[in-house]
């Protein structure tokens, strides 16, 4: 049996930030992957400031862009009619899964980490400290994390359950090509696409993806809903095409992990609740499992992983409570005409929105205004529906 410091399973962004920063103190990692890379993963693909300084932090460089994918425009939309065009958006930048997911693996796979990418894991046996490939051969860990996305194998190793039905989100996307690819078009945010969520427009170079997504229970007609948005969009797709995927939608677990198995990323639940941003986190949340698993492991008590992670962990839970607490100032259908309208008068509110998008303002900073605000969106949602 091969033995290593940290077995990190899932080699996404919170995976391959985790590998990356296990191997660079020194530590013997395995990076598993069930694909090799590079592969796809839906998402959306924009990249805030908040991911690109986690990036920064943790790799030690600015992550590589195409002077054409930074966007600084964003149209609004409420029930497809105009809010506001923002052309001085702090900015979001536009990736293709594809290719960033490549290059993080590059890096945790260069700076040490063993690769085991294309191999499926069997059976984890945390009584032994193993991990099983579907290939046969049997891996031994002292701290492991699961880093893998949604539908973890981990969670479900621990909890049961990869995460709650009743709370997940659920996104729908396809890539339009041909006409609909413009890079020089505005990012676009549809608020009333979907309940509880909203419709993205977000144009790269080779395609312009298009999505609607929300809390899942909140839409049991979500194609319908997809397939509404792309005729608005003029996007002749058939459902067949859609793409769809659960996310974590606000639903992060407390206790992400126990004693030496540790979560991050989707599989933590760590997206945020009102934006659906979840790379950033993913990587911050890779970051501090690796340095918890080095904390613990140089204590000689893998054991103790956890506490350090939760403690790491708080300001981001703390960060992600919060805006669960605004969401439904954005979102409740009595309320979201009121704030449409907010959006549409208000420069402050604009621009509080955008900073939050673009991952350059925390909740917090935030919240005090938005509460303020509250019976002025009542009154507008109320004059909005005479
Ligand atoms: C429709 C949609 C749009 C989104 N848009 C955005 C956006 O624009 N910006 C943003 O910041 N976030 C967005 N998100 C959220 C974002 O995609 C995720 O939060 C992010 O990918 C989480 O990274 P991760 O590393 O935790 O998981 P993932 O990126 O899912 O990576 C998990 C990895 O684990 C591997 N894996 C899974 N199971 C196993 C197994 N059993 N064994 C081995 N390997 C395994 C997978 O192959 C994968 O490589 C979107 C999500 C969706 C669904």
């Amino acid at each position: 049996m091969d033995r290593f410091d940290v077995i990190v399973i899932g080699a996404g962004p919170a995976g391959a930030s985790a590998a990356f920063v296990a191997a660079q103190t020194g530590l013997r990692v395995a990076l598993i992957n069930r694909r090799t890379f590079p592969r796809d993963k839906l998402c959306g693909g924009l990249v805030t400031g908040r991911a690109r300084r986690h990036y920064a932090d943790i790799f030690g460089h600015e992550m590589p862009f195409h002077p054409e994918d930074r966007k600084t425009t964003v149209d609004f939309r409420y029930r497809g009619q105009p809010v506001g065009i923002i052309e001085d958006a702090p900015a979001l930048c536009a990736t293709m899964r594809w290719d960033m997911d490549a290059m993080l693996c590059r890096h945790a796979l260069a700076a040490g980490a063993q690769d085991f990418t294309g191999q499926a894991v069997a059976e984890i046996d945390r009584d032994s400290g193993t991990v099983k490939l579907k290939g046969g051969a049997m891996l031994g860990y002292g701290v492991l994390i699961g880093a893998d996305g949604v539908n973890s194998q981990v969670a479900r190793e621990l909890f049961g359950q990869p995460f709650d039905r009743a709370r997940i989100g659920f996104g729908l996307e396809i890539e339009a090509d041909g006409a609909h690819v413009d890079p020089a078009a505005p990012i676009r945010i549809d608020l009333g696409a979907a309940q509880w969520g909203y419709g993205w427009v977000f144009p790269k170079r080779c395609s312009t993806t298009v999505g609607v997504g929300g809390v899942l229970a909140r839409n049991p007609e979500m194609k319908r809903a997809m397939s509404a948005y792309c005729e608005m969009l003029g996007i002749d797709a058939a459902e067949a095409s859609f793409k769809g995927q659960f996310l974590p939608f606000g639903d992060f677990r407390n206790v992400p992990g126990q004693g030496a198995v540790l979560l991050a990323g989707d599989a933590a639940g760590l997206v945020d609740p009102i934006t659906g941003e979840g790379i950033g986190y993913a990587m911050q949340s890779g970051q501090l499992a690796a340095k918890a698993a080095l904390a613990a492991l140089s204590a000689g008590q893998p054991e103790t992983a956890l506490p350090h992670y939760c403690r790491a962990l708080r300001p981001m839970h703390r960060a992600l409570r919060m805006a669960r607490l605004i969401r439904p100032v954005i979102f409740l259908p009595a309320l979201e005409p009121g704030f449409a309208r907010a959006f549409q008068r208000s420069s402050t509110l604009r621009r509080d929105y955008l900073r939050l998008m673009a991952g350059e303002a925390e909740y917090e900073q935030i919240l005090a205004r938005l509460v303020l605000r509250l019976p002025r969106f009542g009154l507008m949602a109320l004059r909005a529906r005479l």
